[in-house]
């Protein structure tokens, strides 16, 4: 017979031998999925036998952790800013430090009657659905490249309540072909800013498992900083604001390109490891 206790202790073993960092909280966050437990409910449950059909499982789980697989896309949902989001391989997992963009948008604009914004490359929608959420006043027109993509976030949509706020639409940003929708007063993105350089040393988690397209412009870095700022004439309103999540050390290079773009009052936020990450600035 296998206990809770026993089975967290010798996959946390495992994991660490095969180079997973966190092997425990790994192992544990994994168990407590499989038994539908919150992690630390587990420890009410060490005595707790397991039945075949959850060992079975849990080894399949724990094999492909082994292999690198990020353990958000094992469990299938990751937690942002409150919401749950379904996610899959089809999609960057969202990431803490995406909540500060978000929450950036919903401090300036929370008091505002109606807003109108647009989510250039959405993934799980996560962005475009936390600020549904939070801006009752808002609505919404959420982008992405990936058909599959906007699949899984239209499912997000409808999993938080906000599907009748915001449109999804498959566009490449780009392509010549406009989107219909203009006259926006926000536009965000937390664009593929990773330089292909930076790529080829990425972790096995983000470079085996995560779209590759969703993280790197599989150039410098600040094609999409470019693309973006300069058809914000065609999209965003005069006054108008547009919101960057900023890659690590693109915070110069993108504060030129939005002054290029006509872009003034450009101010910059740093994340909690005092690195320059949100960027907005004011259109002209
Ligand atoms: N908007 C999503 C996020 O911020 C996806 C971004 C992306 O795919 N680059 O997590």
């Amino acid at each position: 017979m296998l206990t809770v206790l026993d089975s967290i202790n010798l996959s946390t073993e495992y994991l660490k031998n095969k180079g997973i960092e966190s092997p425990r909280i790994n192992a544990e966050l994994i168990l407590a999925h499989i038994l539908k437990l919150k992690r630390l409910d587990l420890y009410l449950s060490f005595d707790r036998p397991l039945k075949e059909d959850e060992i079975v499982l849990y080894r399949q789980f724990l094999k492909r952790r082994s292999e690198f697989e990020p353990l958000q896309y094992i469990l299938g949902t990751v937690n942002f800013f409150g919401l749950d989001f379904k996610i899959s391989p089809a999609v960057l997992i969202p990431r803490p430090e995406t909540e500060l963009l978000a929450e950036e948008i919903i401090n300036e604009f929370k008091d505002q009657e109606f807003i109108k914004i647009l989510d250039i490359g959405t993934g799980s929608g996560n962005i475009a659905i936390t600020l549904a959420k939070f801006l009752p006043n808002s609505i919404i027109i959420a982008t992405d490249i990936s058909v599959e993509a906007i699949a899984i976030a239209v499912e997000n949509a409808k999993s938080n309540g906000v599907s009748d706020k915001i449109i999804f639409a498959v566009n490449d940003i780009f392509s010549s072909e406009n989107l219909t929708e203009n006259n926006f007063d926000v536009i965000v993105s937390n664009p593929p800013y990773i330089t292909s350089q930076d790529f080829k040393n990425l972790s096995k988690e983000l470079k085996d498992y995560e779209p590759k397209a969703a993280l790197t412009d599989s150039s410098n870095g600040l094609s999409f900083y470019d693309i973006i700022s300069s058809k914000c004439n065609i999209y965003l309103k005069k006054g108008g604001k547009l919101f960057f999540e900023l890659g690590y050390g693109h915070s110069e290079n993108v504060q030129e390109i939005m002054k290029k773009n006509h872009f003034i009052s450009i101010s910059v936020k740093k994340d909690y490891q005092n690195i320059d990450r949100i960027i907005r600035g004011e259109f002209l």
